[in-house]
């Protein structure tokens, strides 16, 4: 199969579909891989280290959509994207379709097969293609959360890690699930008091077990949540109801109780947040301050480490991808997990989710 790879052209996003790995193991399966110069620069990788992969480096996204069978990307494609997308391609991709009406009726004018990461689906009923990002975001969460609890930051002026006499952070996460689990585990290394907050019983139980008791767990009930909340220097919250906006677990009213200084990271921003005062920001202007609480809501954190994330979710997505490459779209039809990910095809919505959004039955 010809398979190509374009710049991502949506704004501050940095991370290529394709690494030189990955291109190097579609080359090695028999396919012929197009890259589009520079794409890779943003994540580090050169034209030349494509070229070594195997890859041809073309000059312009209009010949990598026009000669291509399959377009693999990272983020949703762009209006001058979908537009140059053709029936019989396949569009490997995030898409997040729901709450996007005009690129779902660009996929569906295209004929293309969208398939997006974010619905493909595990033996365990996870998300594996989202869960790379849920790492990221999660540690980099405990590393922006350090940082802005800095004085010069807007933070209370207490060094995360401590020093031997003083103690360190207080942090409480919101959720133990991927993000959760690896801000606390990195908030531990760093020398943090860390508390998790979980609805599952047997997440607890794995968090308990894995920490050796060091990450303490308590069941997420109102009364837990004011009680840690008030001794936190910071709280990060992870939580996530599937297909369900966030719940506002930190209300207002909580703020002027909180500790003066302390900061909240809420990386659950993009369904919505889990603090009340939250909205969305980036990485150019990342905090605000409400009634001394310096909130962090940047809605693309793993955007910061596109060198990390684009090798992470190559990781992830390249077992599909290559399926996808040797055996067409017969391979949704071996695999229902992979399956799951098709959310248009041939001008049709396939995917429930998407069909509700856009007030179609199902
Ligand atoms: P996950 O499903 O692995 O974990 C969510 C956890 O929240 C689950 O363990 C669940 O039991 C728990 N939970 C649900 N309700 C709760 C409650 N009331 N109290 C305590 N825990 C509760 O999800 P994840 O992959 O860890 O993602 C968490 C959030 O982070 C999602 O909203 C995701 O979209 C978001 N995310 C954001 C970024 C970013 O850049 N901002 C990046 C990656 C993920």
């Amino acid at each position: 199969m010809r398979v190509g790879v374009p710049k991502e052209i949506k704004k501050n996003e940095h991370r290529i579909g394709l690494t030189p790995t990955a291109v190097r193991e579609y080359v090695a399966h028999g396919h012929q891989v197009a890259v589009e110069g520079g794409a890779g620069l943003g994540a580090g990788f050169t034209d030349e280290d494509y070229v070594k992969a195997g890859a041809k480096i073309v000059a312009t996204a209009a010949e990598i959509f026009a000669n291509n069978d399959m377009i693999v990307k990272v983020k949703e494609p762009q209006k001058v994207e979908w537009e140059m997308l053709r029936e019989d391609q396949i569009l490997f991709t995030y898409l997040h379709l729901a709450p996007d009406p005009e690129q779902t009726k660009g996929l569906i004018a295209s004929k293309c097969a969208a398939i997006a990461y974010e619905t493909v689906t595990d033996a365990r009923g996870g998300l594996p293609l989202l869960a790379p990002m849920s790492e990221v975001a999660g540690r980099i969460a405990v590393f922006s959360a350090a940082e802005t609890l800095l004085k010069h930051n807007g933070g209370m002026g207490l060094l995360f890690c401590g020093v031997p006499g003083v103690a360190p952070a207080r942090v409480l996460v919101l959720g133990g699930g991927v993000v959760g689990l690896n801000a606390a585990r990195m908030a531990m290394g760093l020398g943090a008091e860390v508390v998790v907050l979980e609805r599952s019983i047997p997440r607890m139980a794995y968090i308990d077990e894995i920490t050796n008791g060091r990450v303490v767990t308590r069941y997420s009930s109102i009364g837990a949540i004011e009680e840690e909340m008030l001794k936190a220097d910071v709280i990060i919250g992870a939580v996530l109801v599937p297909g369900a906006e966030a719940p506002k677990l930190i209300k207002r009213e909580h703020l002027t109780r909180m500790k003066n200084g302390s900061v909240l990271v809420d990386v659950a921003i993009d369904q919505g947040g889990c603090f009340e005062t939250s909205k969305a920001t980036t990485h150019e202007d990342p905090t605000y301050v409400i009634d001394g609480v310096v909130h962090y809501c940047v809605a693309n954190m793993p955007g910061a480490a596109p060198r990390t994330s684009s090798e992470a979710l190559n990781n992830a997505t390249l077992p599909f991808g290559l399926a996808l490459a040797d055996k067409g779209l017969e391979a949704l039809r071996e695999n229902p997990h992979l399956a799951r990910g098709l959310n248009v095809l041939k001008g049709e919505i396939t995917y429930p989710a998407v069909a509700e959004a856009m007030g179609l039955g199902w």
